[in-house]
């Protein structure tokens, strides 16, 4: 049964039970005061009979010491015709509660008479046929004699009163239930509206569309629960979409790799094949062997590359306070000044927060991407700047440069913008790769500006703790 369903079954039955209840004790508390009232007048209404009776019996002539029975049923006549427009009937029995007078009609037995004495007045509700009436018994002392005096008075009305009432009730019961489901039912689906959108937009997302969001209808808990959702939903579909790049990232990679591996393979196998297939001439045999060398050397610098980033991922990096300056010592041995290119090194002293073996070699990937760029004679600038948001390490050279829509690709493992230009100086496409993984260890990000045939800038910010005066500039 649905949710709004079962809203609207239980309210009926509240509001059904909550007016029949009510309604049956109102109509019941009317007829219940109607009857008191009755009641409270038929007992006066034998009292002023007996008083009139008492009275009338004084007025009998004196011929007998006892009040005659020819006298009690001409008193009761009397009494009986002054009361024929109520509808009061009446019956008078003697001490041995035999009867001296009845009323036409007065048809009931005995029990009230013999409950009546002296002391006790009586009455009774009863019902004669399809009529009710209110029975009262009381004593009369009239000459000498102690008499018994009852009444009868039709109350029929006030019980078809009452029966009418509950009809009249129930009409309208019917009515204000009518009433209340159509009003129930407009609440209630309005109510669960929010659920519903929900649930629809369970099923959307269970059925793919990771986009959908549930419409937003009211402010209260179920409208807190459609924020939260549709929050949820956003971060699902940010988390899904992550997770599809990362494996289309992943396939492109082996996609790569897979290619990476072939060309220089296929050059091993040809030359190994020619080789020992036939006998060639020195020459050949020489040339032979070193395009298997410097392929073979080229698959080395690939593995080793990709273990470099394989190792970085797994290991993380460790960093630690560096002195800038140490950095640049480095860099400074490795790149020792020759013929081919010109290094200019200039930094601020500071403390930069790294991994000194890992920045190293993004500092070494930087540079060596730098002279392959630059022609012979090239100039090449490494500078470490302090800046307001850590200290910036910059590679400029002045080479070929980098095409714009081509920036955004390089970092791609295996990409390369010139492939045989970057194979021939035994490049693999994976130094960027590297470089990002680091660098995002570090909580920062490769910055690449570069304009075609005037250089190429790249460079990245580190946390930087604490300045230490002085500033250097070193050229070699
Ligand atoms: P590897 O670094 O693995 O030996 P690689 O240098 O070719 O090989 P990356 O360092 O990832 O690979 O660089 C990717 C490509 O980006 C290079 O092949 C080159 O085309 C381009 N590139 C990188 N740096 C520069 C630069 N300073 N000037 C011009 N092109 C560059
Ligand atoms: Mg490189």
């Amino acid at each position: 049964m649905k949710f709004s369903q079962k809203l609207l079954l239980w309210t009926t039955i509240i509001i059904a039970l909550t007016l029949g209840v009510s309604g049956y004790y109102f109509v019941n508390y009317v007829f219940e005061t109607s009857l008191a009232r009755e009641i409270d007048q038929a007992l006066d209404e034998n009292s002023i009979l007996r008083f009139a009776f008492e009275t009338a019996a004084l007025n009998v002539p004196v011929k007998y010491d006892l009040l005659q029975d020819g006298s009690v049923e001409q008193i009761a006549s009397n009494l009986e015709i002054s009361g024929q427009s109520t509808g009061r009937l009446i019956r008078i029995s003697d001490e041995e509660k035999e009867s001296l007078y009845v009323s036409d009609g007065f048809e009931t037995d005995d029990e009230l008479l013999h409950m009546t004495d002296e002391n006790i007045y009586s009455y009774r509700v009863i019902s004669v046929g399809d009529r009710y009436y209110i029975q009262t018994g009381r004593s009369v002392n009239a000459m000498g004699r102690v008499l018994y005096l009852e009444t009868l008075r039709d109350v029929s009305q006030v019980f078809e009163e009452r029966a009418m009432g509950f009809m009249v009730y129930r009409r309208l019961m019917i009515l204000m239930l009518i009433f209340g489901i159509v009003i129930m039912y407009f609440i209630a689906s309005r109510l669960t509206k929010p659920i519903r959108l929900l649930m629809r937009a369970t099923k959307e997302m269970a059925a793919g569309d990771y986009g959908y969001r549930a419409k937003q209808v009211s402010s209260d808990e179920l409208g807190r629960l459609t924020q939260d959702f549709n929050h949820m939903s956003e971060v699902l579909e940010e988390t899904i979409g992550q997770l599809e790049a990362e494996v289309q990232a992943r396939e492109d990679f082996v996609g790569a790799f897979a290619h990476e591996l072939k060309t220089p393979l296929t050059s091993i196998i040809g030359y190994a094949d020619m080789l020992r297939s036939r006998k060639l001439d020195e020459e050949k045999s020489l040339l032979s062997a070193n395009y298997i060398y410097t392929e073979g050397k080229r698959l080395e610098t690939m593995s080793l590359r990709l273990l470099d980033i394989i190792v970085t991922k797994k290991d993380g990096a460790k960093v630690q306070k560096v002195q800038a300056e140490s950095l640049f010592e480095y860099l400074r041995s490795m790149f020792l000044p020759n013929e081919e290119m010109v290094f200019d090194f200039s930094y601020d002293q500071a403390l930069v927060q790294a991994d000194v073996s890992l920045i190293q070699t993004v500092l070494v990937n930087l540079l060596d991407n730098a002279c392959k760029a630059s022609e012979q004679g090239g100039r090449i600038e490494v500078v470490g700047r302090e800046e307001p948001g850590g200290y910036r390490f910059t590679v400029r050279d002045y080479g070929i440069g980098i095409p714009e829509e081509e920036l955004s690709k390089i970092t791609q493992a295996f990409y390369m913008v010139d492939k045989s230009r970057s194979r021939s100086r035994n490049g693999a496409g994976l130094g960027l790769a590297l470089c990002t993984e680091i660098l995002a260890l570090h909580g920062s990000r490769l910055e690449i500006e570069s304009t075609p045939g005037e250089g190429t800038a790249a460079g990245f910010v580190l946390q930087a703790e604490g300045k230490e005066d002085g500033h250097e500039e070193i050229d070699s």
